[in-house]
């Protein structure tokens, strides 16, 4: 089983997708990552679907990568004795300490944090932007406000305070504690919500102590700001456009994303476009055009993945959606503009043997009648190195590391292989490449391949081989040295 595609699907489980036939048919119509949100359902539920995956995994014979979402330091309101209330624009209304139920002039905001960074001018924002309030007077108890625009406020709705630098943790007992029940499951990727600081994300990898890989959700301007150190500390981004349309001017989120992608690509760093992809497909089977179009965006401006929310998790039909996006991207990527985009974009600093080993390999690969890259990949930074190329030929990961081969499912053309021989003898390395090759139908025995490995095997960090092997069996044994 192989995709015809290079760009990858991360697809959010929920509700409308927790049963073994739903999830095996998101699968099989494309979705090669899943996202458990942690913001969402209980334990339980997640160690459900965690073992289906990885049921399919057995089952199909394929890696599969598993995202745990941590809900971050998410901001709410607390309770109104009448429920709700209509704010105006002009009208003053008052956050602060004080845990009784609220009115039309109050309501509480249980974050101390908040009132001590807060300025007046400040904007505050309530229920995804749809209220906005600007601070007029605030201390260390209270804000006091003017609506800007109106609407309904009501019980535990969520807050937004894009203007301050929050000096929140990162994590809360709830992150922490879906960090480690997550990591103990078995996760390979760990995405974190609302990631203010690069402090954040290293804070995070603290904890997770290399059991899963951790990718920086970027939905804060501080985030945005403070872009280059985040990304230089996580292993992958998500440009998580709902929180990030709220918190910034909604038409500043397109070049936001241009940027990000192509920043991550630059470090061969995966990075994931989500939120609203294909959202009219929650309640309609058909998406529309202006959809089809933002996810076509996000694969011509070389994203690794694109991301359905509750398309998948909650919507009518998860499945189409995931069909949807799979036809969308084998229509981008055969488009001859596609390869001009990826090749006019490929602007990579290149410094060690490995970067020069996966640029060469690309060169020979598409200069001549080559079917596959086959890298040996310990950590997977090899892997990820040959992704950041975007060649226009398959590129197949081998590794012994089910770690490995399960996290780089998110990098863009990779198509992983766990290999189970120790392989020892770099013959044997070339035999296995060649195996996968064919079994996988990249080539056929008349074939030639790339292999690209690190000679001691199994050590991080030591590509230093390029082999232009036959994938005939007999005569790599004929030719090559051991
Ligand atoms: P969320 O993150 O779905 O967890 O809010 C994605 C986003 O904000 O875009
Ligand atoms: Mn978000």
């Amino acid at each position: 089983m192989r995709r015809l595609r290079n760009v990858k699907i991360v697809a959010t489980l929920g509700p409308a997708s927790s049963d073994y036939e739903t999830i095996r048919a998101l699968f099989e119509a494309g979705a090669d990552v899943f996202r458990l949100n942690m913001s969402h359902g209980t334990h339980a539920e997640q160690a459900a679907r965690h073992a289906i995956i990885r049921k399919i995994e057995a089952d199909t014979g394929r890696p599969i990568a598993i995202l745990a979402d941590l809900q971050g330091p998410k901001l709410r309101v607390g309770t109104f004795a009448a429920g709700a209330h209509d704010l105006e624009e002009g009208d003053a209304f008052r956050f602060d300490l004080d845990p009784a139920e609220g009115d039309g002039n109050r309501v509480n905001l249980p974050h101390p944090e908040i009132f001590a960074a807060l300025e007046p001018g400040a904007a505050l924002l309530v229920n995804d932007g749809k209220i906005r309030l600007r601070v007029e007077r605030c201390g260390e108890d209270f804000a006091d406000c003017t609506v800007t625009t109106g609407g309904t406020i009501s019980n535990r709705k969520g807050v937004n305070v894009p203007d301050v630098v929050l000096p929140l943790a990162a994590l809360s007992e709830k992150d922490r504690s879906d960090l480690e029940f997550a990591c103990e499951l078995g996760v390979d990727w760990l995405a974190l919500s609302f990631v203010q600081r690069p402090e954040d994300v290293i804070e995070a990898r603290g904890l997770a102590r290399g059991r899963a890989a951790i990718l920086s959700k970027i939905e804060k301007p501080a985030a945005v700001k403070a872009f280059a150190a985040i990304l230089d500390a996580s292993d992958g981004i998500m440009v998580a456009r709902g929180d990030l349309g709220v918190e910034l001017p909604v038409h500043s989120v397109p070049p936001i994303q241009k940027r990000l992608v192509r920043a991550a690509r630059a470090q061969a760093k995966p990075v994931i476009v989500a939120t609203q992809m294909l959202e009219s497909m929650i309640e309609s089977p058909m998406p529309t055009r202006a959809e089809v179009s933002d996810v076509a965006t996000a694969i011509y401006e070389g994203a690794d993945a694109v991301m359905l929310s509750a398309e998948s998790a909650a919507g009518n039909y998860p499945v189409a959606a995931v069909e949807t996006m799979d036809n969308v991207a084998q229509s981008v990527e055969s488009d001859p503009t596609y390869r001009e985009v990826i090749e006019s974009s490929r602007k990579v600093d290149r410094r060690s043997v490995a970067d020069g080993i996966v640029a060469a390999a690309r060169e020979i690969a598409e200069a001549t009648d080559i079917h596959a890259i086959c890298c040996f990949t310990h950590s997977g930074t090899t892997a990820a190195l040959v992704a950041r190329e975007r060649p226009s030929v398959p590129i197949i990961a081998l590794s012994p590391m089910e770690r490995t081969v399960r996290r780089l499912c998110l990098s863009w053309g990779v198509h992983c292989v766990l290999t189970t021989e120790i392989i020892d003898r770099f013959k044997m390395a070339v035999v296995n490449a060649a195996r996968a090759a064919r079994v996988y139908g990249f080539a056929t025995d008349k074939d030639q391949i790339v292999v690209t490995a690190g000679v001691p095997f199994n050590v991080t960090g030591s590509t230093n081989i390029l082999r232009v092997a036959p994938c005939d069996e007999r005569l790599i044994f004929r030719t090559d040295p051991e």
